[in-house]
């Protein structure tokens, strides 16, 4: 199944892309579509609640190396550059991530390194524009069809495929669902994650101490800065003159061509640089 199979059935029947996921899941799986929105209502749930948390309370990771930046930020936002929805955003990668990082729960979409780019999406441009619970579950199915394209063609591993694989795959289902949240076709959600995908590429996995905090927490506020202002493209009506496909196919290729000193082994990148190796010892002692 690709990209351009479920535009030409959506085309055919006119579905919305989370309508198109739905069946799909409940004909590959079996199970009702009751069902599956009751999964995606509580994933949403463990997504709210972790996108509040670190805003409301400082939270430390367990390794001690980060947090703190959610509440931090919480504090700065009505001076923020970014306006309403995109500081809210912001806020949420930063908490879904730092949540992460403390070993609490979170909604791995498409891991947990990424876990704060298609809730922070969702919810910022739920709440400032005052969207309801259904609608950002049908923004959840389509991010989930969207990354599972990318799982069956590419990867979502960094140690496969380096972080565009995760924040680079969270970007582009994020930038899909805001799409699909805000009324865009089928069409237009995917040149948003096309945009996404593009914008990520060759993004080295790199963590500091083989630790998902640094540079991963912040990766997770590019990702989902990345994926917003791809769906504002998307709905201004602007294409990517690369099929989503295709980029799908170039992460791929970019991925298998990244040394293993960027896929997750902390042998390259940030991990090696005078400050990131300082860390790793820091927590050794
Ligand atoms: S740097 Fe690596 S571990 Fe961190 S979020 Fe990206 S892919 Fe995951």
């Amino acid at each position: 199944m690709n990209a351009s199979e479920i535009l030409t059935a959506c085309c055919k029947d006119s579905l919305l892309l989370s309508t198109f996921a739905l069946r799909h899941e409940t004909e590959q799986n079996g199970i009702s579509e009751a069902v599956i929105r009751n999964r995606f209502d509580r994933m949403l749930t463990v997504m709210e609640t972790s996108a509040a948390e670190a805003r409301q309370n400082p939270v430390r990771s367990v390794s001690g190396l980060t947090g703190g930046d959610a509440f931090l930020y919480e504090q700065y936002r009505s001076a923020s550059l970014l306006g309403e929805t995109v500081s809210l955003a912001v806020a949420c990668a930063l908490s879904c991530s730092e949540i992460n990082a403390s070993m609490g729960k979170i909604v791995a979409c498409p891991t947990a390194g990424s876990c704060g780019i298609v809730p922070a999406a969702v919810l910022a441009v739920s709440s400032s524009k005052g969207l309801d619970r259904e609608k950002q579950i049908n923004a959840l199915l389509c991010a989930g069809l969207v990354g599972q394209i990318i799982g069956e063609h590419a990867c979502l591993a960094g140690a496969q495929g380096g972080c565009q694989a995760e924040c680079g795959s969270a970007s582009a289902m994020a930038a899909a669902a805001v799409v699909e949240l805000l009324g865009g076709s089928p069409e237009q959600s995917f040149d948003a994650a096309a945009i996404a995908i593009k914008n990520s590429l060759g993004l080295v996995c790199d963590p500091v101490a083989g630790l998902v905090e640094i540079p991963c927490i912040k990766r997770n506020v590019g990702g989902v800065v990345n994926a917003l202002s791809a769906a504002d493209l998307a709905l201004a009506g602007i294409h990517s003159r690369i099929p989503f496909d295709d980029t799908v196919d170039a992460l791929n290729r970019v991925g298998r061509q990244l040394p293993t000193s960027l896929r997750e082994t902390a042998m390259g990148g940030l991990a090696t640089t005078a400050a990131g190796i300082q860390l790793a010892e820091q927590i050794k002692q």
